[in-house]
């Protein structure tokens, strides 16, 4: 079976490339049927974040992409925690040191940077020369006794050719001569993520490893580890990196992109828009259609369409694509999502009652064919919600036109014969004024357009005036002609 995992760092929100790492995890557990891991690696403790791990598992969560095993639900081959799996990492330490297969390491960061210095010095790629691979124990103890406290190091062996075959990137050859002796276990017993993560996915059972290329030159270290320890080697796809519109690799930093999930979610993207859009960074499916939901994408999904050339992230497609989304959302969804911006915008009131949500519900169809960000309701339906009229420099322009007194004359005229206003009645009252005129198709419209609304594009202009209310069009109009 197949069994997958992501296993972030809870050093910070969740990022773009770590959603599509777990999105990709989950996607290859499930469709074979298998599981999907989430494994916090929190032995970076100076890096760690107070509740971020919590929060990154929310967002997964709100993205639908779930897990069978992880902190929260626990599972067979907890603790998902690794900080709560040190007695386990001592285990393993323990055994390759009494195999020789690592040592206690003495070096101090000033003796490595020297070390360091020397070799780039002779022109040399640095790496540990490892002299302290076989100390006498009466070495050893004068170390101690100067008070220095040992890491664990790995015996990288010597001249051993390194290879896997990527699932993503093909076979991947590197040299155990470019390899120091490399910590595994810091001085206060801590282990390092390049031998915590062999640990926790060999006895996890982990069956294919997906993380972003960034790992690559990690993996011949782990490899070693495995071999030493007689893991077995879990298949690894290292998925590419991600490009900003620049075609430049994306930092952390980069205010190109937005960046975070939490962040999408705030601006009112739709989950089921981004799994879509993260999923197309890399893979790729057969054909032409790009709109999939998260349950088509797990029969979909292979990671022999994961391409190792990097994926541009193109923000205006993911715009486009949520779109789509919203545009397909029941309206009451559309709605639900809209009413927090209107309401932190001050456009409505909280809790709203029955007739009040019904009105700004039809307020909000009024848009959803044209929302790309759910926060966008908060401008377009300005109108709605604007006490003073602001008028724009093109419905100034129309305003001037000739006849516009007179038309919105003829307008007011049928206005104060209404009270309940109807799209049919705006229609009917449209005709009447045309009658009255002679004014017809964008010399009608228009002008009334720009008193109503202030502005000279919008939405449906019946619809618009029916919700927007005899005493408020009547008010609008009015003081135009005033
Ligand atoms: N904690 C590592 C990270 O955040 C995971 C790397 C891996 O998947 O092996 O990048």
């Amino acid at each position: 079976t197949v069994r997958t995992r992501y296993a972030p760092s809870p050093t910070g929100h969740l990022h773009i490339g770590g959603a599509r790492t777990a999105l990709f995890s989950y996607l290859l557990a499930k469709k074979h049927g298998g599981q999907f891991i989430v494994r916090i690696e929190d032995t970076d403790t100076e890096r760690n974040i107070e509740g971020a791990a919590d929060k990154q598992m929310a967002m997964l969560k709100w993205l639908g992409i779930e897990w069978d095993e992880s902190v929260d639900v626990g599972g067979p081959y907890g603790p998902y925690r690794c900080m709560e799996r040190m007695d386990i990492y001592k285990k393993y330490v323990d055994q390759l040191l009494a195999e020789g297969k690592a040592y206690y390491s003495y070096s101090t960061p000033e003796e490595r940077e020297k070390e360091r210095q020397e070799q780039l010095a002779r022109g040399e790629t640095p790496k540990y020369s490892g002299w302290d691979r076989d100390l006498t124990p009466e070495q050893r103890a004068k170390f101690e006794a100067e008070g220095r406290v040992p890491s664990v190091r790995f015996k990288v062996p010597e001249g051993k050719t390194l290879v896997f075959d990527d699932a993503i990137r093909g076979r991947v050859v590197f040299e155990s001569d470019d390899i120091g002796d490399f910590v595994i276990m810091r001085p206060d017993g801590r282990p390092t993520y390049n031998f915590a993560v062999v640990v926790d996915d060999a006895l996890m059972k982990i069956t294919h490893v997906i993380r972003g290329e960034e790992h690559l030159s990690n993996t011949p270290k782990q490899l070693l580890i495995y071999e030493a320890l007689g893991f077995e080697v879990p298949e690894f796809a290292h998925v590419p990196l991600i490009l900003n519109a620049e075609g430049k690799k994306m930092s952390k930093r980069d205010e190109t992109i937005i960046q975070f999930i939490d962040q999408y979610k705030e601006l009112g993207y739709l989950p089921e828009a981004i799994v879509n859009f993260i999923a197309l960074l890399g893979w790729a499916p057969e054909g032409e259609e790009e709109i999939f939901s998260l349950q088509e994408l797990t029969q979909i999904f292979s990671l022999e369409r994961v391409s190792k050339a990097p994926a541009v992230f193109d923000t205006g497609k993911l715009k486009w694509m949520n779109g789509q989304y919203i545009k397909k959302a029941p309206l009451e969804r559309v709605a639900a999502l809209a009413f927090p911006y209107l309401e932190k915008a001050g456009c409505i009131e909280s809790p709203l009652s029955p007739e009040r949500k019904e009105w700004v519900t039809r307020v909000v169809s009024l848009y959803q064919e044209q929302l790309e960000e759910i926060s966008q309701i908060v401008e377009l339906s300005d109108l709605f919600f604007q006490e003073e009229m602001i008028y724009s420099d093109e419905a100034k322009e129309v305003l001037a036109g000739e006849q516009v007194p007179g038309v919105l004359q003829a307008f007011l005229k049928q206005l104060k014969e209404v009270r309940e206003l109807d799209a049919d009645q705006v229609k009917a009252m449209f005709k009447q004024v045309q009658k009255e005129t002679g004014c017809k198709g964008k010399q009608l419209f228009m002008p009334i357009r720009a008193a109503v609304t202030g502005v000279v594009h919008g939405p449906d202009l019946r619809e618009t005036i029916a919700l927007l209310g005899a005493e408020t069009v009547t008010a609008r109009v009015q003081s135009l002609i005033d």
